[in-house]
């Protein structure tokens, strides 16, 4: 690949090299972009997740460049064996097993050294399965929260979402199969078994199921299908919805009502906010609506 405007992965000339992030499917190989298999072509190496994953995504699109293993765990040595080739003019692509690259995915490392010593980075997206689910999920997309994987182990995991549980933006995990029906039924227990969630399960593959509904309902489905529990996945969960008045539960009033006897509204709706769960704004709003009134 040249470092020349002629080409989509241009870049103003340098001595340097050009580090290109380079997105490859997620398991439709019609999903490779003809840039991505451009640029994999033509840079003098090509940095793998894991080079034997990829030989066969390489072997397809006819890519013969060399390709050595990186992950945010190589030595010092690899990476920077890898910014020496860039530094000295060569280009290099970074990819991983499947989808983006530093998405829940090694290169975060090479990225940032790569940038503080000067060299260009390039992206070349495409395909990215927690895009791609939250896409065709049908569940808010104007904001969302992507939290990788959770915890593979049942306190952490509860506790990551009792942390999210007020979260209003939508929320999307990566689960494996084998977790994805422990982690519905923890969501259930924390979130309420009405809460909607979306399973997108094997995306642009053969069996791809993408299915809404309420926690407890999909927790059912996955339970009596192990096909369920199979392949890849992405989890999504509706955010909360935004307090309302009727949000103001009796508890949650009386708990306010108990903390301005002694406290300036401002700090009864702090602390209110950490005891009840609910919006600090929305119980400042509330005393000042409600707090003589009693
Ligand atoms: N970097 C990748 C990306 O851009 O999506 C993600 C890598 S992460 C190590 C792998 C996880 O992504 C899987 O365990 C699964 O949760 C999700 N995933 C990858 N491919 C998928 C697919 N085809 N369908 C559903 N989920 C997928």
């Amino acid at each position: 690949m040249t470092n020349s405007a002629s080409t989509s992965t241009s870049s103003p000339l340098s001595a340097t090299g050009v580090l290109y992030v380079v997105a490859t499917p997620i398991g439709n190989l019609a999903d490779m972009v003809p840039r991505a298999v451009e640029a994999l072509q033509t840079v003098a190496l090509i940095a793998a997740e894991d080079t034997r994953h990829s030989s066969r995504l390489l072997a397809h699109f006819d890519i013969k460049t060399p390709a050595i293993a990186y992950h945010d765990h190589s030595d010092d040595q690899r990476t920077e064996h890898i910014l020496q080739r860039l530094l000295s003019g060569e280009h290099v692509a970074l990819i991983s097993d499947a989808g983006t690259p530093l998405v829940s995915d090694p290169g975060y490392r090479l990225v940032r050294e790569a940038r503080q010593a000067g060299i260009q980075v390039v992206p070349i997206p495409g395909a990215c399965a927690m895009i791609a689910a939250l896409s065709a999920a049908g569940l808010p997309s104007d904001r969302f929260a992507f939290e990788g994987f959770l915890p593979a182990k049942q306190t952490a995991r509860c506790s990551v979402l009792q942390s999210l549980v007020n979260e209003t933006r939508t929320l999307i995990f990566y689960e494996a199969p084998h977790r994805i029906l422990e982690t519905l039924r923890d969501i259930a227990q924390i979130f309420g078994a009405e809460r909607e969630v979306v399973i997108a399960r094997e995306l642009t593959k053969t069996f791809e199921t993408i299915r809404g509904g309420p926690v407890a309902e999909i927790t059912d489905w996955v339970a009596g299908d192990s096909n369920q529990q199979r392949g890849e996945i992405v989890l999504l969960i509706r955010g909360a919805s935004a307090p309302t008045a009727s949000d103001m539960n009796a508890e949650a009033e009386r708990v306010m009502r108990v903390l301005l006897e002694d406290l300036p509204i401002k700090q009864a709706a702090s602390l209110g906010a950490k005891l009840t769960g609910l919006k600090k704004n929305f119980l400042y709003q509330w005393a000042l609506d409600n707090a003589k009134k009693t």
